[in-house]
């Protein structure tokens, strides 16, 4: 059996620079880290590191708040101060790299400029752009989209909507509209969306 080759740091850096969002940057090379190369022979980065994914972990489902902050700010700089080796350090390095910029209290406030944290965002349709051809509602696996294609003989006809309570957030729709009407927008966001 072909033995499962462990990533390096600058892999696992790598890696998290494929996701847009810093804050999912963060959180996806943290648990990386957790999962490889940190060797759990000292406590400030072995525990530092835990802590750190949990609050991550929290920023982007939404349920962050000041104090995850503080702590993740007191956790880098304990693990960059105390780690045994240069792994440890770096990864606090690389956590603390976004702390400085707005995008961690957007999180807080329930934003996520990339649009990356799943708990946060909302896919919609632009009624107005909206051809009515149905591609996005068979795309659907999951039953998330209502409407129906206009019939000559009856008058009346059901706009598509997305479901919020039963989409996943998988995209699929997205891939398929010809008309770019699908949009993702923040969650819970009140106004109408418009064409852009
Ligand atoms: S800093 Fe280095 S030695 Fe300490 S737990 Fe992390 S990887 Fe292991
Ligand atoms: S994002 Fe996925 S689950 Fe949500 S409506 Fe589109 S296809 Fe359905
Ligand atoms: S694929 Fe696009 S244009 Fe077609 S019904 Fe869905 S949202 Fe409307």
């Amino acid at each position: 059996m072909e033995e499962k080759k462990e990533l390096k740091v600058e892999d696992i850096k790598t890696a998290a620079e494929g996701k847009r969002c810093p804050v999912q940057k963060a959180l996806y090379y943290i648990s990386e880290f957790l999962s490889g190369p940190m060797c759990g022979k000292c406590f400030p980065c072995s525990m530092g590191s835990y802590e750190a994914k949990v609050r991550l972990q929290g920023i982007v489902d939404g349920e962050g708040t000041e104090s995850d902050l503080r702590a993740l700010r007191r956790i880098a700089s304990e693990m960059a101060e105390s780690s045994m080796c240069k792994k440890g350090k770096d990864s606090a390095k690389f956590i603390m790299e976004w702390m400085g910029t707005d995008v961690y209290r957007e999180h807080l406030e329930g934003r996520c400029p990339d649009k990356e944290c799943l708990a946060l965002i909302e896919y919609r349709i632009i009624t107005d752009a909206c051809t009515m051809c149905g591609l996005c509602k068979d795309a659907c696996k999951y039953g998330a989209i209502l409407g129906e294609k206009p019939k000559p003989y009856l008058s009346g006809y059901m706009p598509y909507e997305v479901r919020q309570k039963r989409c996943v957030k998988c995209g699929e729709c997205v891939k398929v509209c010809p008309e770019g009407a699908i949009i993702i927008v923040d969650a819970g966001l009140t106004e109408p969306v418009g064409v852009q």
